[in-house]
């Protein structure tokens, strides 16, 4: 679920053609980010899902304000990891009752900032415990807690392991039980568990595997807990495809999985709630990303198209954020897409440094300065996990529509 409409030869993002939007942006480079794909990607996992299930949006994957208060409508509750992004969730209108802040390094201000704002902190380790009864002592109100877990078993066909082994993420589950009763000796809200195994996941059976044993996991932990467990918070990780040969996820497992585990958490853990916090699959695909082409080079027969964005907007479509080897997100000439003819091209920036492509010899329709090149699946880990200020040019926009 891309944007795929086209209106004389022009894709087009909620309805608008791409060299009219890019009129209306005031410049290129931009992210555009349609809100119809947004409205339909939640609803196709809500449809997918057991009811009663918490689907929550994890405000890292894209922190853009406008998109924030978009998609706070839409879902149960807004995950942050850090207090800025909770300013960003908190302006959006959000309910505190349904923040959740995760994260590995939270600063004593920024704990304070929490339990003023009455979110659910997820807690990472001992001295966090120490951090929100301070907090929680000096302004007079219980931090609402629940704690993230390092599970002791591994996720297998995740593309970035958040969970298993050593991880700085989480308490190790053999060290929760001492966790749960210093949450309790220092009389903070306990409301129960969070589990974050990986991320970019397309597979749908290990998914489902990783819920199981998260579940037996939380059952297990639970038994030594200072109060019930309200809410089992089982992270997100769920991948889009980018690279040629990847299949969308198969929500089926997963949602066999989940009615499973809500079927014995009622009778295991009642009052508890599951919740789903997914960043890239809820707005991944409903973003794109568009630069215009400056110029257009032969060097010794291979075509480079030189366009005003790059790797400083969009890392992760030059391949540097994480990846371990180079593929091209999915690319087109947004200008010319009733084209038949194709050459194969490399579409890069105006960086001085070779890691400035955004796509290397793909087969796209030929165009020329002028024409605008799109880069899809740019919706999530965009310009907020790129180097904006490497070599000084400008800022890239950004517009929901
Ligand atoms: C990054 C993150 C997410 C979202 O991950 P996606 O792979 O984008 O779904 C969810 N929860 C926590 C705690 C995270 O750190």
């Amino acid at each position: 679920m891309r944007p795929s409409e086209t209106i004389r030869g022009e894709l087009c993002v909620g309805g608008v053609p791409l060299s009219r939007l890019a009129e209306r942006v005031g410049q290129t480079p931009f992210y555009a980010y349609d809100r119809r794909l947004l409205v339909e990607r939640v609803a196709s996992v809500r449809e997918a899902l057991p009811a009663g299930i918490g689907l929550h949006y994890a405000v890292k994957a894209n922190p853009l304000p406008a998109l924030v208060g978009f998609m706070r409508t839409l879902v149960d509750g807004l995950d942050v990891a850090s207090a800025g992004e909770m300013a960003v969730a908190l302006d959006a209108g959000a309910d505190p009752v349904h923040v959740s802040f995760a994260g590995p390094g939270k600063r004593e201000p920024e704990i304070a900032q929490a339990v003023a704002a009455g979110v659910l902190v997820n807690l990472e380790s001992f001295r966090e415990v120490e951090l929100l009864a301070r907090a929680s002592q000096r302004l007079g109100l219980p931090a609402r807690v629940a704690v993230r877990v390092n599970p002791d078993f591994d996720l297998r066909g995740a593309g970035m392991r958040m969970g298993g082994g050593a991880k700085p993420f989480g308490v190790d589950a053999e060290q929760v039980p001492l966790v749960l009763r210093a949450i309790g000796d220092a009389a903070l809200q306990f409301e129960g568990f969070h589990l974050y195994p990986g991320s970019q996941n397309l597979n749908g059976e290990s998914i489902a595997e990783a819920l199981r044993q998260c579940h037996q996991l939380v059952v297990r932990l639970a038994a030594t807990a200072p109060a019930p467990v309200r809410q089992v918070n089982f992270g997100g990780g769920w991948g889009i495809p980018y690279f040629p040969g990847e299949k969308a996820l198969d929500l089926a497992p997963v949602a066999e999985a989940l009615m499973g585990i809500k079927n014995s958490m009622a009778s295991e853990l009642p009052g508890g709630q599951l919740v789903l916090e997914l960043g890239r699959y809820l707005v991944g695909e409903a973003g794109v990303y568009v630069a215009r082409v400056l110029d257009r080079k032969v060097s010794r027969g291979q075509v480079f198209l030189v366009t005003d964005g790059g790797l400083h907007h969009h890392l992760a479509a030059s391949g540097n954020f994480g990846q371990v080897i180079r593929r091209n997100y999915p690319v087109c000439i947004g200008t010319q897409m009733d084209s038949a003819e194709r050459e194969k091209a490399s579409i890069v920036g105006p960086l001085c440094t070779p890691l400035d492509m955004l796509a290397d010899r793909a087969e796209l329709a030929p165009a020329h300065p002028g024409d605008l090149v799109v880069v899809y699946q740019s919706g999530a880990y965009g310009p907020s996990a790129s180097p904006q200020a490497f070599l000084g040019h400008p800022r890239c926009a950004e517009v929901l529509v």
